[in-house]
């Protein structure tokens, strides 16, 4: 059989490790006999970290790489190096798992070139859902989930129709309510005034999850969890009041798909990232993980609990964007990653519950507008930006 050709993007990262270990995982079972496919790495691609590129490249066999430092010894090099990669070398999948907008030109390509894209980097859809699902209608291009909520709820709509689907696809109307799960992060049990003095090493610390520092503060504000609604807004085509978000301390239930006959199919694991990878890697088939499997037995409790508004106001804005549409998802991520940026430097120093306000004041106070093509997402994107940063920098007083 010929090999799977993969490219990924976001190499060096969480994601982009674990899925070079999934991929290590099936070429062994392959070399057992145990899976049919074979796994060609053909493509990495990475921000700074040039040295970890060397060594996977080497790894893997991997002939080409890119690089945004200009400086690095990698095939394409500099700010357009992996959206280069895509265009010069043929595969058929790719990981897209490069942190923020940096990496949405390169997706957006593989989408547009028709390449099944698993999809991890979730900023990808919140601020160009309009140009990405198109596209992917247009050339055939599957979206495979890889955001642990968005696999757990793929793999439920499975199970309602058994066929393998592969999205961007419409929930089907028997669905009444799809339910993500978030842990609540670092801040679930703390006090609004606690949250608000919370310092960069508190956010940082993550009760379930090993995983980068944005998608990390993302998680402690429950950013992260609004982004996810208007991501699986644009995957199942689901409307904002058949979304909701749930707080589940232990991160084992990750989707809840509650049906009209009152009937609700939920999805199980262990907090792994891995499974998902693996789901979507292998999609239509299933093998032997890579990751833990889940003891049933040993969990003393499964807990749920709604999300306060008042603690998590950032929760909300996803709402918002799903019934502003048009650049409102741009300008919303946007304005988060600046704020997340200003709130991890040590020079900016950003309260941590500023970042939530100012992307709140973005979407309320710039103009919202049509989403036609990169230009306007550039636009919106930077508007957003220059809005945080002036506020971050010359506001503390009354922001904070
Ligand atoms: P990390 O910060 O760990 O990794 C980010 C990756 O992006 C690194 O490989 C980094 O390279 C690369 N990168 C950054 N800027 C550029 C650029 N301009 N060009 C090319 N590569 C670049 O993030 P995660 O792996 O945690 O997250 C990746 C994406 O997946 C995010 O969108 C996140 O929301 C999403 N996600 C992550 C989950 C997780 O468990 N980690 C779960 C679900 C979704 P370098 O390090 O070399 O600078």
């Amino acid at each position: 059989m010929t090999p799977r050709r993969i490219i990924i993007l976001g190499s060096t990262g969480s994601i982009g490790t674990s899925t070079l270990d999934v991929v290590a995982h099936l070429n062994h079972l392959h070399s057992q006999g145990q899976y049919p496919d074979r796994f060609d790495v053909v493509g990495l691609a990475a921000g700074h970290n040039c040295n970890l590129l060397a060594q996977q490249a080497s790894r893997f066999n991997c002939p080409t790489t890119a690089c945004s430092r200009p400086d690095s010894p990698a095939t394409f090099k500099g700010p357009t190096a992996a959206l280069d990669l895509i265009h010069a070398v043929d595969c058929d999948i790719v990981m897209a798992a490069i942190v923020g907008s940096a990496g949405l030109p390169a997706t957006l390509a593989a989408v547009q070139l028709g390449r099944d894209v698993a999809l991890a980097n979730k900023e990808t859809l919140v601020a160009a859902g309009a140009l990405v699902i198109p596209a992917a209608v247009r050339s055939g291009a599957r979206l495979l989930p890889v955001d642990s909520e968005h696999s757990g709820v793929w793999q439920a709509l499975m199970g309602i129709n058994p066929a393998p689907l592969a999205p961007p696809l419409k929930a089907p109307d028997s669905v009444r309510r799809v339910t993500l799960t978030a842990s609540g992060g670092p801040f679930r049990t703390w006090s609004i005034e606690q949250i608000r003095h919370a310092t960069r090493e508190q956010a940082l610390r993550h009760p379930t999850w090993s995983m980068g520092a944005k998608v990390t503060i993302d998680s402690a504000s429950l950013m992260n969890k609004a982004l996810e609604l208007i991501e699986a807004h644009w995957l199942f085509e689901l409307p904002p009041e058949k979304l909701a978000a749930i707080i589940h301390p232990q991160s084992i239930v990750h989707a809840i798909v509650e049906l009209t006959d009152a009937s609700v199919l939920a999805q199980l694991a262990t907090p792994d990232m891995r499974t998902p990878i693996q789901a979507a890697l292998s999609f239509p088939r299933r093998s032997s993980g890579a990751a833990p499997r889940l003891d049933l037995a040993s969990l003393s409790r499964l807990e749920f609990e709604t999300p306060d508004p008042a603690k998590f106001p950032a929760l909300s804005l996803a709402d918002h964007v799903m019934r502003l549409g048009q650049s409102s998802g741009a300008i919303l991520n946007a304005a988060n990653e600046e704020g997340v940026a200003a709130f991890l430097d040590p020079d900016r120093n950003l309260p941590f519950h500023c970042i939530a306000e100012l992307a709140r004041e973005a979407l309320e106070t710039l103009p919202i507008g049509p989403l036609r093509d990169l230009s306007d997402l550039a636009e919106a994107e930077s508007l957003a930006r220059d809005l945080v940063r002036r506020r971050a920098a010359v506001a503390p007083v009354g922001v904070r």
